[in-house]
């Protein structure tokens, strides 16, 4: 079942078809083929040597480490891993590529026939990954008022190129298979995700076809999207404007466009015709990379839990809803901090309700990541028994998480310095029913002539006058003696 938008233009219904080329940055220490540091935010061209600017009579060698990275990548998505590829040149002049061509696979990549599950609305879909190939990047132009300089500090870093299959239907499943990527690659540690730093960015390719049939329409590329919100909403655009297009009587032509983010806009780059013929041939530099079974295996036996596996075993094994199970597994910090609670005896169930609600909201409102919060599973855990064993309430707890997030202090630690102790004593509580029952005489009439429903009125107010910390169980019990 696909989940596409149909789009009724002159009596025809379109689809759209859609097709991802994703570029992750690998995290490796030094580049690709050469020793020269990875490091994000060096001083221009401090990180350089003969191989990476491309001077005359210099080797490359490959990085092992990028080969493993990619493979690992690999089986993560399902590919085949091909035992036997090789690298090519790409040729093409600009300023930051000093060489003249750069260091890619082309006829035989490194993995192949693959996939990816996506849900999107509690939907299911598998998008196909055509294949993964290892490519270096160029260098970068920086362009000032008096001129254009060129810093070489990213020339020769590795990176991956995934490119799916065109099964992609929406807007919204490119953003998800966008996220899903990113979150597999986080969780295998071959990229660190940073969009904003360009170490994960995209090419979208997408087209119209008429409801229900096969073949496909020509494409438009739109190069170089840096994120998830900005892939949905450039294709948003562009499925729009190919419609008019067809919708006034033209064709598409075959073209790659660049998103405008704050004019909301796809302006056209280049034609098919201005298109780079990029004169590939093998790199005669590099022998043939040849990946035996065994390390394949071994990186295979390597691989941590992925996202979705996590996602199944917390719905099947725990019984979280869907949305919750989806939401703790995106981020393996997450995933983590939840297994870790429930290793140290916390019920998953009440773990997921605080981890969803009270620390989401706290970690969006300070902006902060899990890993920056004094707060640990062993606090919410103790937290949990505190209520179990009725020392504090739903309410008190909290406040006490609250207070746990801003100063990683003990749970029982808080309860005690803030005398939040729950109020367990009868004749206590008695004596605050009866304040609230004789300060509301018409509310007594009412319950009395069988309005049982103020019950929830008449707690609230005992809850309020003991400032939350009444033992609700017990307030309830003693109201519905006193009323009745
Ligand atoms: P190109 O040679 O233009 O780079 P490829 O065949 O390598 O095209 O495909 C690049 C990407 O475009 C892939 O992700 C592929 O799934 C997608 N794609 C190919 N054809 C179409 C199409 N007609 N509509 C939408 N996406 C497409
Ligand atoms: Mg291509
Ligand atoms: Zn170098």
């Amino acid at each position: 079942m696909t989940m596409a938008e149909v789009m009724e233009c002159k009596g025809t219904r379109y689809e759209a078809v859609i097709g991802l080329e994703i570029h992750a940055q690998l995290l490796t220490d030094s580049k690709m083929f050469c020793s020269c540091s990875t490091r994000f935010g060096s001083e221009p061209n401090t990180q350089t040597c003969p191989v990476c600017i491309g001077m005359p009579g210099v080797l490359p060698v490959l990085n092992g480490r990028a080969v493993e990275f990619v493979v690992r990548t690999g089986l993560a998505m399902n590919c085949n891993i091909s035992p036997y590829s090789r690298f090519a040149r790409k040729n093409y002049f600009y300023p930051d590529l000093p060489k003249g061509y750069q260091i890619s696979q082309y006829e035989l990549p490194i993995c192949e026939h693959g996939h990816v599950d996506i849900v999107v609305d509690g939907t299911e879909r598998r998008i196909g990954i055509t294949r993964i190939h290892m490519e270096e990047d160029a260098g970068k132009n920086i362009h000032q008022k008096d001129g254009s300089l060129v810093d070489l500090n990213r020339a020769g870093v590795p990176l991956m190129e995934i490119v799916s299959e065109p099964d992609i239907r929406t807007p919204r499943e490119a953003a998800a298979f966008m996220k899903k990527l990113r979150a597999i690659l986080r969780y295998l540690g071959v990229c660190d995700g940073n969009m904003e730093q360009g170490s994960l960015r995209c090419d979208a390719n997408v087209s119209l076809r008429p409801e229900g049939s096969e073949g496909f329409g020509t494409k438009t590329e739109i190069k170089n999207i840096n994120s998830f919100r900005f892939v949905e909403k450039a294709l948003d655009y562009e499925i729009k404007r190919q419609l008019r297009v067809l919708e006034g009587g033209g064709t598409i032509t075959q073209e790659t466009r660049l998103w405008d983010s704050n004019a909301g806009i796809t302006q056209s780059m280049r034609s098919k015709e201005e298109a780079h013929d990029y004169r590939y041939f093998p790199e005669p530099d590099l022998v043939p990379l040849e990946v035996s079974d065994e390390w394949v295996e071994e990186i295979r036996a390597g691989l941590v839990e992925l996202p979705d596996e996590k996602r199944k075993r917390y719905a099947g094994e725990y019984g979280l809803p869907d949305y919750d199970a989806e939401m703790l597994a995106e981020e393996r910090q997450v995933a983590e901090w939840f297994e870790e609670a429930v290793r140290l005896g916390g019920k998953p169930k009440a773990v997921s309700n605080w981890m969803m609600t009270e620390l989401l909201r706290l970690l969006n409102d300070t902006g902060r990541d899990i890993s920056e919060t004094p707060l640990k599973p062993a606090h919410l855990v103790g937290m949990l028994r505190l209520i179990e064993d009725g020392t504090i309430s739903g309410t008190i707890a909290k406040t006490v998480f609250e207070e746990m997030f801003r100063s990683g202090k003990e749970p029982g630690v808080i309860v005690k310095e803030k005398g939040l102790v729950q109020i367990t004593d009868t004749s206590e509580i008695e004596k605050l029913v009866d304040e609230v029952l004789a300060a509301n005489p018409t509310e007594v009439e009412r319950y009395r002539n069988g309005e049982t429903k103020l019950q929830g009125f008449f707690v609230g107010q005992v809850m309020k006058a003991s400032r939350g910390k009444a033992n609700p169980k017990l307030v309830n019990e003693l109201l519905r003696k006193k009323l009745t």
